[in-house]
Order: C-alpha cells, then sequence, then structure tokens
C-alpha cells in the first residue's frame, strides 16, 4: 500500500449525512488521497469537498472516480477493483435498519473485503480510527493469503 491511499467511499442513503459531516472534519486528510465511490455518494462527497476547499480558500486537486450507483452496479465494481487489487481502504456505511435493493450486493462486497484483507470501516468510529492511524499517511505492507493452491485444487 502506498503513501497515497485508494479510498472508498460508500454510505447507503440513510448514512450519508453521516459520510458527508465525517468529511467535514477530516476533508483536509482525505483529499489528499485517491478516492472511489459509488455513484450518489460520490456526488455528494465531490460537492462536500469542493464546500470545504472553497469556503477555506485552499485547493487540493480531487481525484475521484465515480462508479455506478449502488443498487445499480456499483458495489460489484468495487468488489471487482478490490479483486484487482485497486482499492487500499473502504469506508462503507451500510445501513442495519432497511432492507436494501442490492442487498446481495452489499454482502458480496463485505465478503471480498474480507478476502482481500482490506482496511474497512463500517463504522464513523472505525473511519476515525483509521484517519488517525500512522500508517493512513505511509506505506504499508499488506498481507493477503496466498490463494494459489485454491485455483489449482483437483476437482
Ligand atoms: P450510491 O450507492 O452511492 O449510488 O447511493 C450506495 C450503495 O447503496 O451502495
Amino acid at each position: 500500500m502506498e503513501k497515497r491511499k485508494k479510498i472508498a467511499l460508500v454510505a447507503h442513503d440513510t448514512c450519508k449525512k453521516d459520510l458527508i459531516e465525517w468529511l467535514e472534519w477530516n476533508w483536509k486528510e482525505v483529499s489528499q488521497h485517491k478516492l472511489i465511490c459509488t455513484g450518489t455518494t460520490g456526488r455528494l462527497v465531490e460537492e462536500a469537498l469542493n464546500r470545504k476547499q472553497d469556503e477555506h480558500g485552499e485547493m487540493y486537486p480531487l481525484n475521484i472516480t465515480k462508479l455506478k450507483s449502488g443498487p445499480l452496479g456499483g458495489d460489484q465494481q468495487l468488489g471487482a477493483m478490490i479483486a484487482e487489487g485497486k482499492v487500499d481502504i473502504v469506508i462503507f456505511l451500510w445501513d442495519p435498519m432497511n432492507p436494501q435493493p442490492h442487498d446481495v450486493d452489499v454482502k458480496a462486497l463485505l465478503r471480498i473485503t474480507v478476502l482481500y484483507n482490506v482496511v474497512t470501516a463500517t463504522t464513523v468510529s472505525t473511519a476515525d480510527f483509521i484517519i488517525s492511524s500512522p500508517f493512513f499517511n505511509k506505506e504499508y505492507k499488506l498481507k493477503v493469503k496466498d490463494f494459489s493452491g485454491y485455483m489449482n485444487r483437483k476437482i
């Protein structure tokens, strides 16, 4: 993992306010990394970061990749990026109180983060801990299990 992290930000509708509030506090740190967001989250993140920069008259070049909206395949696109090693950190505020049309994609996304040992926050407090970690702005050697045995298993 390089110093400049590839951070995925995803929030279900009822959690988007929490994510944007978190960015209001942490916009400076977050703006220095590469961001990958599902569609609607990405639009709100971009607006929030631009607003903060304008308020403070400071400019960080925003680097945001916007995928499709979650229910339209965005979670699956993100899962594929994780499998390809293109994501370092996932901050995924999912709604524990309401079923989603794409619940199966949510489960798949959470599974793939564990499979590839991705740094993952599903709560704001965990996101706070991640952003305060000394590794947040440093290189980090990520251990991923060797799956070659699985690929060569006898069928
Ligand atoms: P959205 O998707 O950012 O497009 O709302 C989030 C999700 O439900 O995964």
